[in-house]
């Protein structure tokens, strides 16, 4: 029986519990499986979003059906997510459609524009108990259709961010912290000060975004100090995708799709398993009751 909770609930466990949640990107029925397989297996908690790049390529209700329909040999728990979306009415229609989880991302609108659509977003959400993530500040990288040229990064400022969080009343923040979306040309370092004054002073749970590569020590030092959702596109993309090319190098001649995209799902799997250690959230399944 599936198991899908809110996200909101989710990521709280994870703060409260200093672990983190990963979000993983899911693009078509191979890294749904690989993602859900691999929570299961760890007996993790597990958010699995959908982005723009899917929501064009295949249709946003279609790919949560079908996240949902992979869900019914599942048992740990499971929030689907829309990830950054800049569209109220596709926050809407997530919510209409049963999202347990959406974001807006209003962080290349000013401030005011910002708050004010996230705001609304947040209420709508919240009479359905839907987490709702908001982001301020510019996480650079292409994610999507959006590319944030390196001099336009803007490091999420500590008034800007309390003002940001307490004004929306959203249930956990994105900051920019010094990631990028994508692969890095050299290993990032997160802005450990900015973070910890950002997370004491809103003492709600932090996303980071742009989590590929981004060091082990990093990447759990950052937990210690609030991130408590961890959003992984990149890298399982990439991981299928050598997956595929694996099995086409060594065998040219393989035309059954069962064997070429079955390998890219197990590297898809490898990779989340890996991510779930790293963050914590394996054995923590059992932190969540069904109701
Ligand atoms: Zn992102």
């Amino acid at each position: 029986m599936p198991f899908f909770i809110s996200g909101k609930d989710m990521i709280e466990d994870a703060y409260r519990n200093q672990y983190s949640i990963g979000a993983f990107s899911a693009h078509n029925a191979e890294t749904i499986q690989g993602i859900l397989w691999a929570a299961e297996e760890e007996n993790s908690p597990v958010m699995i979003q959908i982005g723009q790049k899917a929501i064009q390529y295949m249709g946003m209700e279609k790919m949560k059906k079908m996240i949902e329909s992979f869900s019914t040999d599942i048992t740990i728990p499971i929030s689907i997510h829309l990830d950054h979306s800049q569209q109220y009415k596709q926050t809407l229609q997530a919510i209409q459609a049963g999202f347990q989880s959406v974001m807006f991302d209003g962080s290349d609108l000013c401030f005011d524009e910002n708050v004010k659509i996230t705001k609304k977003v947040a209420e709508n959400a919240s009479l359905l108990e839907i987490g709702v993530e908001g982001e301020i500040g510019t996480i650079g990288g292409t994610e999507d259709d959006i590319t944030i040229a390196h001099e336009d990064v803007n490091i999420t400022g500590v008034e800007e961010a309390v003002a940001f969080s307490k004004q929306t009343g959203i249930d956990y923040l994105a900051i920019s912290m010094g990631t990028a979306h994508g692969i890095y040309k050299t290993p990032p370092n997160l802005r450990f000060e900015q973070l910890e004054k950002i997370s004491n002073k809103v003492k709600k749970p932090i996303v980071l975004h742009g989590g590929s590569s981004v060091p082990d020590d990093q990447v759990q030092k950052a937990i210690t100090l609030g991130v408590s959702k961890i959003n992984v596109d990149t890298e399982l993309r990439k991981s299928f995708t050598l997956g595929i090319q694996e099995v086409f190098q060594n065998q040219p001649d393989e035309w059954h799709l069962a064997v070429s995209l079955k390998n890219g799902r197990d590297k898809v799997k490898e990779k989340a398993i890996e991510k779930m250690r790293i963050f914590g959230s394996s054995q923590r399944a059992h932190h969540f009751k069904k109701a």
